[in-house]
């Protein structure tokens, strides 16, 4: 008996696999469980929409549980959904796909995210990516025991990634490049002559490109069109989408992918095997919002936009400076000037003035000097939070003031 408790002081090293114990947790959650564990926080840092579902499609979900549809769909999602993004994204973004094998409705972009990257990376395959980005990319390129490959993007380019720096980081073991735009956490966008550039580098050096467009709708000059939509892109790119943002429908939990048959049936083979089928009720929900959501959803993002419009121009007031995001619900606004790292001041404002935001360095190394404030919140919120920002760094200013007389 002793013996056996002592081999198991060994356990612990040996439970948890190497590479999943070596994965850094997110940076935003731990941040949020210290919010979560106070009082009276006006939030601008968490990523989703402040509006719940629109009703018809809450409506939609209860009537297909109402009508006993409660079984498995076919493991490619339901033909009638597939139709329907399918005819979405033909219209939207100008790239036809057929539903019976180029689209797979997933559990959210984080699944389908995770089956690209899984079904297309082999061990040591690099991955190109942009940061500041999405917290999951680095993981879940390292979850396939690929290699992750920065690009950095910076303010001087407002966060647009360049062309070029792509260029620089392909080697032999490129293999896919990673794009996200309009981008969480920047809001940038690219225009057509960037994507231009990047589609013609991922063509001359065959590389397979992953978009996340989970944002796409939420672009408030003009509607961005797709990389996939253009020359020779379709058949390298994966199309992934979903309704957490723009249809204000997180819970929910869907999204889809749409690409070249032989990719979209690898990811299949690993969606059959985890995770069988998305929800046949979000599925039905799902439907109803791309049939009759289209007015709610520009309902929601002419609210956006106003609030974003607030909140840059707040927080340019306030010697935050802060470009114009094109997209997304995030501005990202530089902190520097307040001689504080962005985890000092995302601390120090949460406690002092009880105003979460995030660090800019969740999103990766070259977020230091800049934090992420989602405008996903009430006009309300925005002003009370801008308020108690001002009165933040006015504090910061004045003993640094004193010191120079
Ligand atoms: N991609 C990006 C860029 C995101 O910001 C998020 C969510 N914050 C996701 C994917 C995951 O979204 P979903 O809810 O569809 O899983």
């Amino acid at each position: 008996m002793k013996k056996n408790m002592k081999d198991l002081k060994l356990l612990p090293k040996l439970r948890v696999a190497k590479h999943i114990a070596e994965l850094p947790k997110s940076g935003i959650r731990d941040f949020f469980e210290l919010v979560s564990s106070m009082d009276n926080v006006i939030s601008l840092g968490i990523g989703e929409p402040d509006f719940v579902t629109p009703w018809n499609i809450r409506e939609a979900a209860i009537y297909s549980l109402e009508k006993g549809h409660t079984s498995y769909t076919s493991n490619l999602g339901l033909l009638s959904l597939r139709k329907e993004v399918c005819k979405y994204v033909a219209s939207d973004y100008g790239v036809e796909y057929k539903p019976e094998n180029e689209c797979i409705i997933t559990v959210g972009v984080s699944e389908a995210l995770d089956l690209a990257i899984r079904a297309l990376v082999n061990p040591g395959d690099e991955v190109i990516y942009h940061e500041p980005c999405y917290v999951s990319y680095a993981s879940e390129i390292k979850m396939a025991f690929g290699v992750p490959v920065v690009v950095e993007t910076s303010e001087k380019d407002e966060f647009a990634v360049d062309p070029e720096a792509i260029r620089k980081k392909i080697t032999p073991k490129s293999k896919v490049l990673l794009l996200n735009f309009p981008c969480n956490p920047t809001g940038a966008t690219l225009n057509k002559v960037q994507m231009e550039k990047i589609a013609k580098i991922a063509i001359e050096n065959d590389l397979i490109v992953i978009t996340d467009e989970i944002y796409s709708e939420l672009t408030y000059e003009k509607r961005l069109h797709s990389i996939a939509s253009l020359p020779g892109m379709k058949e390298r790119t994966l199309f992934l989408h979903g309704f957490s943002k723009a249809f204000a429908m997180t819970g929910t939990r869907i999204g889809y992918a749409c690409g070249p048959a032989d990719l979209i049936d690898a990811m299949m083979k690993i969606h059959q095997y985890s995770m069988l089928c998305a929800s046949t009720t979000a599925q039905e929900a799902a439907v109803e919002a791309l049939r009759n959501g289209r007015n709610v959803m520009e309902e929601m993002r002419d609210k956006y936009c106003e609030r974003r419009n607030i909140i840059v121009k707040g927080l340019n007031d306030l010697g935050l400076p802060c470009l114009k995001p094109r997209g997304a619900f995030y501005v990202f606004p530089r902190i520097t000037q307040t001689g504080l790292t962005s985890k000092d001041f995302a601390s120090k404002l949460l406690m002092e003035q009880k105003v979460a935001v995030v660090p800019g360095t969740a999103f990766g190394a070259c977020g230091e000097g800049y934090v992420r404030c989602s405008y996903a919140s009430s006009t309300q919120n925005i002003l009370k939070a801008l308020e108690k920002i001002a009165l933040f760094v006015k504090n910061i200013k004045a003993p640094a003031n004193k010191k120079g007389k």
